[in-house]
């Protein structure tokens, strides 16, 4: 029997000890984190806790911070209509045509309010055409990612804010891939809005936050309306020991961060060495800055549905470019807006590492590739 290799680190990460800790003994705290006796203020005080972690790892105000079910939900609540900084409430939406599928579904815009911005050929967002949007119309809220899910490339969220303030727009920056492997202070990025996900950093899955890091921004509307939780941003009784194994998370990938960075940027090194030995495989945005722990790469002339599922009967867990839904595999947008041939896009595979990667994982991702593309190409 031999061990399993997984490099599908940007789907999810392994759950993290502190945060494995931090959940079970959450799970024992009895009482209703909204409750005045002692069992709901221990439950509050988990809640609380972990609102400090997570804004600290961050580098922002603890009261900025929204619980939610995860990346998904805090991008349906960011797009929202109305918010405001400039006196004139924002009634249109810009996304990057690389955003994740929940933020490039337009949230609570009506489609006809939403456009795209363009992103060159290394996948990176065109500034010229973000600015030629924002003056053809009123403020707008614009939602542009800080790190890609399938390429890594990094986004220019610095200047991009500086643009979106002179226009008097609002900054949304979906950071669910960024948070723990690169350096992210919500402060320096500029952003008014920020999501983020606990289980790409080793936090349990099915909780997040959207952490609205300007104090001037009142939600326009909650998504989730009842009880005043999260101080009526987000109704619902508190997933109390999925927030603890968050703020865990957050604070373990904090503390450790540089140190896991370099380690993962390592092994991608080590990785794209040995596959431009193999076959030449192109590396997508390979130009631009990307997160040091993914590679995203293609060989004309195989499916890469098909690679996965050898790669998986060999043991190694990584994913492909193209999404699979209702049983249809669907090109990469990303690969699309980025204007590469669709038959390349079709054999894209993400390999995608953590901090308890090994480089012996690597090689033996390599050896199994160098067994399999051959084939693969074949068939
Ligand atoms: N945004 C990005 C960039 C993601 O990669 C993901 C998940 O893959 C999400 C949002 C959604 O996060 P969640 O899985 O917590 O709903």
């Amino acid at each position: 029997m031999f061990s399993r290799v997984y490099l599908d680190w940007n789907a999810t990460a392994p759950l993290r000890a502190e945060a494995r800790a931090a959940v079970s003994s959450a799970l024992e705290a009895a009482g209703n984190p909204s409750s005045v006796h002692t069992e709901g203020r221990a439950a509050r005080k988990l809640v609380e806790d972990a609102r400090t972690q997570l804004a600290h790892a961050i580098g922002t105000k603890v009261d900025a911070v929204v619980f939610t079910s995860g990346g998904t939900e805090a991008n349906a609540q960011a797009l929202t209509p109305g918010w405001s900084l400039s006196g004139r409430a924002c009634a249109r939406l810009i996304v990057s045509a690389i955003e994740h599928p929940s933020v490039l579904s337009g949230g609570r815009f009506a489609p006809a309010d939403v456009s795209q911005a363009p992103v060159t050929r290394d996948g990176v967002l065109d500034l010229d055409k973000l600015r030629a949007l924002l003056s053809a119309g009123g403020p707008a809220l614009v939602s542009i990612m800080l790190a890609n899910n399938e390429t890594g490339a990094l986004q220019p969220v610095e200047d991009a804010a500086r643009i979106v303030r002179e226009a008097g727009g609002v900054l949304h920056v979906d950071a669910v891939q960024a948070l723990g492997r690169v350096p992210l202070n919500a402060a320096a990025l500029g952003a008014d809005l920020l999501t983020l996900s606990a289980h790409k950093i080793g936090g349990p899955k099915g909780v997040g936050a959207l952490v609205v890091c300007n104090g001037n921004l009142h939600l326009p509307q909650a998504l989730i309306r009842g009880g005043g939780q999260e101080r009526s941003r987000r109704a619902g009784t508190e997933n109390v020991a999925g927030i603890a194994g968050f703020g865990a998370a957050a604070a373990a990938a904090h503390i450790k961060g540089a140190a896991e960075t370099s380690h993962m940027l390592r092994l991608r090194d080590r990785l794209e060495k040995g596959l431009a030995t193999i076959d030449g495989a192109v590396v997508f945005s390979a130009a631009v800055p990307r997160l040091p722990n993914t590679t995203l790469f293609a060989l004309k002339g195989i499916r890469a549905e098909t690679a996965v599922i050898a790669l998986d009967l060999e043991g190694v867990a990584v994913s492909s470019g193209a999404a699979c839904s209702s049983g249809k595999v669907q090109p990469s947008h990303v690969l699309a807006a980025m204007g590469v041939e669709a038959e390349l896009s079709r054999g894209a595979i993400r390999i995608s590492t953590g901090y308890a990667t090994k480089e012996g994982d690597i090689d033996r991702a390599l050896e199994t590739w160098r067994k399999l593309s051959g084939v693969l190409r074949k068939t």
